[in-house]
């Protein structure tokens, strides 16, 4: 299959200077903070691509760079073919933009507090001049509200009066509204209860089947993207570190970071509690470490990674399947990583 979104090389680079401290100081260094760091992957029609990795390794940049909300440093994201970048053709990127659609985290804040339910959901399709008159939006929005379980007479109530669950179906009825055929969802559940998160989870794969959606799913948390995705990629520190079909990366996991995302995941069905913690903490992303950026946490560095960035490159035997970027792999000194000594 043609895959329908190509990112390439995409990076992004925040200058976070304070400019009042070259009035004080002259020639102060510019700061700059890495965000995202050639990131390159496809995603197929109608599959799930699912991007995991703590807390500030670049996950929301990179969504908003997908979709065309943050313009990119370097590289460039292609949908169906076209390009988004701000240098190409705008008439096709225009006709681009009704069929990509995002769903945020917080459905708290992404939902206009002032606006009815059915003004919130009909949006896009107003921008869009897809509407064709009052019945015709009744029509669309009843619908769209069923589609989620929701209830039409629900339209004329606003943001305060749901919960947060049917807030989040009230963002992604709006984001089905225009028809989009791909749909980057940034940790829409985590903002949610447990019970709740696995109900949301199962109607966006429900409307998956139904409407042939592509997703690209972030989540800080692996089970829920394990629940989600047919391929996931890995990110630390704005770098993706490794991508494999998803049952290829709980059974085989292959970079040492990833192995140990996977170990704190908690074991549900005997203590609850996780086996094992992450170890050590995330470098300042300003000045980050030289050679493999993980290499101050692993527990398998050589000389090499110390010095040396590790590319993005094809491991195992699957044609490519799975691409890892570790030194240690790709000398064929670890090759699934195993898991480490457990320690309580
Ligand atoms: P989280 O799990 O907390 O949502 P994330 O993986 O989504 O994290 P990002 O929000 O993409 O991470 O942030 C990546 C890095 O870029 C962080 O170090 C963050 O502080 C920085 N960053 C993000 N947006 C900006 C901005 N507008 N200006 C400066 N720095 C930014
Ligand atoms: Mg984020």
């Amino acid at each position: 299959d043609k895959p329908l979104v190509e990112v390439s090389d995409l990076g992004r680079i925040y200058d976070v200077s304070q400019p009042w401290l070259n009035r004080v100081i002259e020639r102060t260094p510019r700061r700059l903070l890495v965000a995202a760091a050639g990131v390159t992957f496809t995603i197929g029609p109608r599959e799930t691509f699912g991007l995991v990795g703590e807390s500030g390794s670049g996950k929301s940049t990179l969504a908003k760079m997908v979709v065309g909300l943050v313009p990119p440093t370097s590289g460039e994201v292609k949908i169906d073919g076209v390009s988004m970048s701000r240098t190409a053709d705008a008439a096709q990127r225009a006709k681009l933009r009704r069929r990509i659609q995002m769903i945020f985290q917080d459905p708290y804040a992404s939902l206009n507090p002032r606006w009815r339910a059915e003004d919130i959901i009909a949006e896009p399709l107003e921008a869009f001049g897809m509407l064709k008159g009052r019945e015709h939006k009744r029509e669309r929005v009843a619908e769209l509200l069923r589609l989620v379980s929701l209830d039409p007479a629900d339209g004329k109530k606003y943001p305060h009066e749901f919960s947060g669950g049917q807030r989040q179906r009230i963002a992604i009825a709006r984001a089905l509204s225009s028809n989009p055929e791909f749909i980057v969802c940034d940790e829409p559940t985590s903002a949610l209860d447990v019970s709740v998160q696995a109900q949301i989870l199962n109607l966006m794969r429900d409307l998956q089947s139904q409407f042939g959606l592509t997703y690209l799913f972030i989540s800080h948390n692996l089970a829920v993207v394990r629940h989600m995705a047919t391929r996931i990629g890995v990110m630390y520190l704005g770098r993706i570190v490794e991508i494999a079909p998803a049952r290829d990366l709980f059974k085989a996991p292959r970079h040492p970071y990833t192995r140990m995302l996977l170990d704190a995941i908690p074991d549900i069905q005997n203590t609850g509690k996780a086996r094992k913690q992450i170890e050590g903490e995330i470098p300042n992303p300003i000045t980050p470490p030289p050679g493999c950026t993980f290499h101050p946490r692993c527990p398998h560095v050589f000389d090499r990674c110390r010095k040396e960035r590790p590319a993005l490159l094809p491991a195992g035997t699957a044609q490519g399947a799975t691409q890892v970027a570790c030194h240690a792999v790709e000398e064929g000194r670890i090759t699934v990583a195993p898991p480490l000594a457990t320690t309580t």
